[in-house]
């Protein structure tokens, strides 16, 4: 613990961002970082607690009192050392964690919690920027050959775990370029992508081969990995999205939020708009925009459809709206509930809560409109409210209703391994082991939608688990 009073003396204060009217000009990440005073005095508000909830809040169980008073210290290298001996990519979590640690903070009793995650992304920005993280190549080569299937933070997180245990280690990815959801899903303005290459470049140095535009099950046949490596990971995500049933879904003014978020994410890559936009180019320039579902995917629509010139952005919950403040007696491990608004909301958008979608609204198959209906939630149970109907003015609907599991065709039907209830790959969170031999699985595709975080976690455990199988012992930390 640097300061013993740290937490007295010093409120938390929040990053500053470049104001909505600039940064929307741009796709640019618009978050400006502390300065180094400011940094080590958010550390020095860590209590370094007895028992620190900080640890278990972070998926990746992040140590960190120790990288705070390290910072405090200002003894940065080192802070990187314990930062990165638990997280492969802080640059990311740094940038789009929602930092559950931070809602587990014990000074978030009574107080607002430290500033963890913006001392996270500063140790990694500092070490990247002194030239401090390096590849890390393994003492020795074990002879192992395994095949990661997936290049999200869940794949690339297993793959740089295994080569640097000294595997042979060959990552297979659909798309053109690596990343999963940070590439083509996440926004450029939350994760700038050359975040990504970065590692990338890193992970190669470490042995690690890419093979993209290789679809396993597609363009890659899933009996050639099983004749060619001793292990498989499988780590594809989950894709398949949430369908909204309801009369006029089918509608070309219908479309799924991820379509519209990756032509953006390739246009900002330079990409050209054919091979962009398959289905034709899809913008909300001079449109009437309402996105369906409330979540991050929902809020990244409407922060892209404001950089694009939306008319105007609407923005609908089903579920009712939270509260403004939370309940500070909800303490970790709960999440408290609470109205959170994203940096796109503050951009500009109308919000609406506990609204049901009935029907979409079209002249000659051209979307106008969408009826909706308000909802009263008892009992987890939904009731529309009588004679509470109206209609909204859409020329496009984006569906950002969350994602129900892995895509079922092409990779899973020809790897024929047992799902979940839940029609994820079945694998338990020790051994990770699918129930074919030789095959694992991690990350959104064996838990379900969820966080980087979490696919981060997965793809160190995962490694861990295929190490020791492959070795009878492993050296990875779970
Ligand atoms: C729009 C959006 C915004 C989000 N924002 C946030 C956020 O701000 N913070 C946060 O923590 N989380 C966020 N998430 C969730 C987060 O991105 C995911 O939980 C995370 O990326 C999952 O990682 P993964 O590696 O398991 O899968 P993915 O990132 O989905 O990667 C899976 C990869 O596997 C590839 N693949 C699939 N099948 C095959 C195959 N057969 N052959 C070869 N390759 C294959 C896919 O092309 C993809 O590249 C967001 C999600 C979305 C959709
Ligand atoms: S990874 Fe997320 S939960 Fe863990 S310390 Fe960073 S911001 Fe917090």
């Amino acid at each position: 613990m640097g300061k013993e009073t740290g937490f007295l003396e010093l409120d938390r204060q929040e990053r500053t961002s470049i104001p909505p009217e600039e940064r929307l000009k741009t796709y640019k990440e618009f978050t400006v970082p502390f300065d180094d005073d400011t940094l080590r005095g958010q550390a020095s508000r860590c209590m370094n607690c007895g028992i620190p909830y900080c640890h278990n809040g972070c998926p990746v169980n992040n140590i960190i009192p120790d990288w705070n008073h390290l910072v405090y210290e200002d003894d940065w290298k080192n802070a990187l050392t314990v930062l990165h001996s638990t997280n492969n990519f802080p640059e990311f979590t740094g940038r789009i964690c929602p930092a559950p640690c931070e809602a587990a903070c014990t000074l978030n009793i009574v107080d607002q919690p430290v500033a963890i995650k913006a001392i996270e992304c500063a140790i990694v920005d500092r070490g990247w920027e002194e030239g401090w993280i390096r590849p890390q190549l393994p003492k020795t080569q074990t002879g192992k050959s395994v095949a990661v299937i997936g290049s999200g933070p869940a794949g690339l997180a297993c793959a740089q775990q295994l080569a640097r245990a000294g595997h042979a280690v060959t990552v297979f990815e659909k798309n053109d370029r690596v990343g999963g959801l940070l590439r083509y899903g996440i926004p450029d303005f939350k994760m700038e992508k050359h975040l990504i290459n970065r590692r990338a470049v890193q992970m190669e140095a470490e042995g690690v081969v890419f093979k993209t535009s290789a679809e396993v099950g597609v363009d890659v046949s899933f009996s050639a990995l099983r004749e060619n490596f001793d292990a498989i990971v499988m780590a594809g995500g989950a894709e398949e999205a949430r369908r909204l049933d309801i009369p006029g879904a089918e509608l070309p003014g219908v479309r799924l939020a991820m379509e519209f978020l990756t032509q953006q994410n390739k246009r900002n890559a330079g990409d050209d708009e054919v091979r962009a936009a398959p289905r034709g180019s899809l913008t909300a320039t001079g449109k009437h925009v309402i996105v369906i579902g409330g979540g991050d995917t929902g809020s990244d629509c409407v922060g892209t459809s404001n950089r694009q010139g939306a008319k105007s952005v609407t923005q609908l919950e089903i579920m009712p709206k939270p509260p403004e403040k939370e309940d500070k007696a909800t303490t970790w491990p709960h999440w408290p509930l609470k109205l959170r608004t994203s940096s796109s909301h503050e951009e500009g958008a109308d919000r609406d809560w506990a609204v049901l979608t009935k029907r979409v609204v079209a002249e000659n198959g051209t979307v106008t409109g969408l009826e909706c209906v308000r909802v009263e939630w008892k009992d987890r149970e939904m009731q529309e409210v009588e004679g509470s109907e109206f209609t909204l003015r859409a020329d496009l609907i984006l569906l950002a209703m969350g994602f129900t599991g892995p895509k079922k065709r092409g990779l899973l039907d020809r790897a024929g391994v047992a799902l979940s209830e839940r029609g994820n790959v079945h694998a338990d969170e020790k051994g990770y082991a699918a129930s074919e031999p030789g095959i694992f699985a991690c990350g959104d595709m064996r838990r379900g939608q969820s966080l980087v975080v979490w696919a981060i976690r997965e793809g160190r455990q995962c490694a861990a688990a295929v190490d020791e199988a492959l070795m009878g012992h492993t050296d990875l930390p779970r």
